[in-house]
């Protein structure tokens, strides 16, 4: 529950990255509006969508950015990154090629981002598990070598997505504030 008139306590900008087609643009989509569509345009310009929850009783604006169909070209500017708090790394989980990117996007994240960016690692279309291409247990063993949180979510039936968002932002609050 939020009261609008209430003042806002923090602004914490968070950061979606990973290939085309992962399904970035669809996870903000039901975390800000609880919407989906199936047949989703490649996003066009750079944007972002607001949302704003309690955590601990403070009021947090988290400003979710979405990549603007840049990531076929790898050319994220660096005013994407400027001043993340977080960031979620997405694949997609029947396609092996978008979990073996995640190391570049996260070398490419971490030349920009502040060193205590909270990150987590994003399994997306878990919905999908039976054309399942990437183990959890691949997925685990990368996100611990290097130090990510990792949840497997479906934006098309809403499996853990406000738990991922509300995972990082708490987190991002417990550090940044
Ligand atoms: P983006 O390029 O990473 O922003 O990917 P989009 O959000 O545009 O999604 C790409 C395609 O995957 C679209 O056809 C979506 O409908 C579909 N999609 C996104 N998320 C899911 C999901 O969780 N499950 C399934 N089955 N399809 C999804
Ligand atoms: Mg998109």
């Amino acid at each position: 529950y939020v009261d609008f008139n209430q003042k806002i306590d923090y602004v914490f900008k968070v950061v979606l990255i990973g290939d085309s087609a992962v399904g970035k643009s669809q996870l903000l989509a039901r975390f800000a509006r609880n919407e989906f569509s199936v047949d989703s345009k490649a996003t066009i310009g750079v944007e972002f969508q607001t949302k704003t929850l309690v955590i601990d009783q403070k009021t947090v604006k988290a400003q979710i950015w979405d990549t603007a169909g840049q990531e076929r070209y790898r050319a994220v500017t660096s005013a994407y990154y400027r001043g993340a708090v977080g960031a979620m790394l997405v694949y997609d989980m029947t396609k092996r090629q978008t979990f073996e990117h995640m190391a570049r996007w996260l070398e490419e994240l971490r030349g920009h981002a502040d060193k205590n960016t909270v990150i987590m690692l994003v399994a997306n279309k878990c919905d999908l598990s039976s054309l399942r291409a990437v183990p959890v247990e691949d997925a685990k063993e990368f996100a611990e070598r290097e130090n990510l949180f990792f949840m497997e979510t479906s934006a098309l039936d809403s499996t853990n997505v406000d738990t991922a968002f509300l995972r990082v932002l708490t987190e991002i609050y417990r550090t940044f504030s």
